[in-house]
C-alpha cells in the first residue's frame, strides 16, 4: 500500500522508522533484531536506506596501492523484499541518483514492481568522501527532481530507453525536505523553490532531514505551504544517544541543536546521561508534533532501535 494512503486513511499520527541495511556480511538477524521490538507500535512503513561505494585503498603486489570501490551496506532491495515478507509491513526503499545511469534506475524500478513494493524515496544522494561537490554517473541524474520525473514517467508508461507505450508502474514516490535548509542551497527560499519542483514533478510527500527544535518544523511547513507546496510534510527524528553524537548530528546532517538541549548536553558526563536525555528530548518533541497533528513521526533507529522503543512507547 503506498505510503499517501495510509496517510489518508489514518486517524491518527503514524509512527514509522528507517533502518540502515548491516554492513557487509553481516547476517539479515541483525535488522530483524532492530526491527522486532518497534513491531508492537505497528508501523504502516519501514524505510530502508541505500548507500552506494567508497573508496578505500588496498595493498596490493610489491606494496603498491590500489583505489577500490566497496558498498559497505549493499542490500536495499533485498532487505525491502525480505522486510514486507516477514512483518508484512510496507517497505520504502530509498533510491538515489549517484552511482545510477537512468537504465540502471529503470532497471532497478522494474525489480521493485516484481516484489511489490509500492513506495520509493527518491534523493540525490550525498557526494562521495572523495569529491567536493556531487558529481552524477554517466548518463544519470543531477538532482532529484530528475529522478523523481524518471519514475513518473514509469508511472506514466514512458520508459526512459524504449520509446514506445509500455505497462505503467505505479510508484508512491517520497521526496526530502530540510527544514534547517539543505547545505549547499544558497538560502531557503532556493531550496523551497527545487523542493516544490520535486512535487510539482510528482512526489507525492515529503519526509524531513532530523531535527531538535519544533519550531523549525512548523515555519519549514508554513513555508513549504507559503510557495504551494500542500502534499505530507513527515517529520523525521533521531533520538542523540552518545556522547560523540553532540559534534557528528551537527556536523554530518547541518543542523542546529537548540539552547535548551545543548546547555542540558554540556552536563552530560557519559553515554547513559545523554540517552538518557536524548530520550526525554524525543518524547517532548513527539509529544507536541502529535498534538500538532502531523500525519506521521518518522524515526531514524541508525541500526539501533532502543531508543525510539522507549519514544515509541510513550506516544503510539
Ligand atoms: P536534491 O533535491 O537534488 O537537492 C540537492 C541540492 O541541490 C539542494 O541544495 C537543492 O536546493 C539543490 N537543487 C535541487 N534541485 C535543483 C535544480 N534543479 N537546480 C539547482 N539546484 C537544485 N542519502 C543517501 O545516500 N542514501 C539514503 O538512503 C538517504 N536517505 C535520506 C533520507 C532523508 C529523509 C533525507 C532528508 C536525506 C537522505 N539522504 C540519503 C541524504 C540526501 O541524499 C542528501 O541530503 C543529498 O545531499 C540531497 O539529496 P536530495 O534528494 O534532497 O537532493
Amino acid at each position: 500500500m503506498k505510503v499517501v494512503d495510509h496517510i489518508a486513511e489514518a486517524k491518527d499520527t503514524l509512527f514509522s522508522f528507517e533502518i540502515l541495511p548491516p554492513l557487509k556480511g553481516k547476517s539479515i538477524q541483525s535488522i530483524y533484531n532492530g526491527i522486532d521490538p518497534l513491531m508492537e507500535f505497528k508501523p504502516k512503513f519501514v524505510n530502508v536506506t541505500y548507500h552506494r561505494e567508497e573508496y578505500v585503498y588496498k595493498e596490493r603486489d610489491k606494496g603498491l596501492l590500489e583505489k577500490v570501490a566497496i558498498r559497505k551496506r549493499p542490500g536495499t532491495v533485498g532487505i525491502c523484499a525480505a522486510i514486507m515478507n516477514k512483518y508484512h509491513v510496507d517497505a520504502v526503499p530509498h533510491l538515489i541518483c549517484g552511482g545510477f545511469s537512468k537504465e540502471d534506475t529503470e532497471n532497478a524500478l522494474i525489480d521493485l514492481q516484481f516484489l511489490g513494493i509500492d513506495n520509493v524515496l527518491a534523493l540525490r544522494g550525498d557526494p562521495i568522501k572523495t569529491e567536493s561537490t556531487f558529481r552524477p554517473a554517466k548518463n544519470g541524474h543531477k538532482y532529484a527532481v530528475e529522478l523523481i520525473k524518471q519514475v513518473q514517467q514509469m508511472n506514466e508508461g514512458n520508459y526512459t530507453l524504449d520509446e514506445i507505450k509500455l505497462e505503467p508502474t505505479d510508484f508512491c514516490i517520497g521526496a526530502a525536505g530540510y527544514p534547517e535548509k539543505h547545505f549547499e542551497a544558497m538560502n531557503m527560499a532556493t531550496d523551497l523553490q527545487y523542493l516544490k519542483q520535486k512535487v510539482d514533478s510528482g512526489a507525492e510527500y515529503i519526509v524531513t532531514q532530523l531535527f531538535f527544535d519544533n519550531q523549525k518544523y512548523f515555519d519549514f511547513v508554513k513555508r513549504c505551504r507559503a510557495v504551494g507546496i500542500n502534499v505530507p510534510i513527515i517529520p523525521g527524528l533521531k533520538p542523540i544517544s552518545k556522547l560523540r553524537h553532540i559534534p557528528f548530528l551537527p556536523k554530518f546532517f547541518h543542523i542546529d541543536l537548540p539552547d535548551t538541549l545543548s546547555n542540558e548536553l554540556l552536563k552530560c558526563k557519559s553515554n547513559e546521561d545523554v540517552r538518557e536525555l536524548g530520550i526525554e528530548w524525543g518524547i517532548q518533541q513527539s509529544k507536541e508534533l502529535k498534538e500538532a497533528g502531523v500525519p506521521c513521526i518518522h524515526y531514524y533507529t541508525m541500526s539501533d532501535s532502543s531508543e525510539v522503543k522507549e519514544i515509541a512507547r510513550e506516544l503510539f
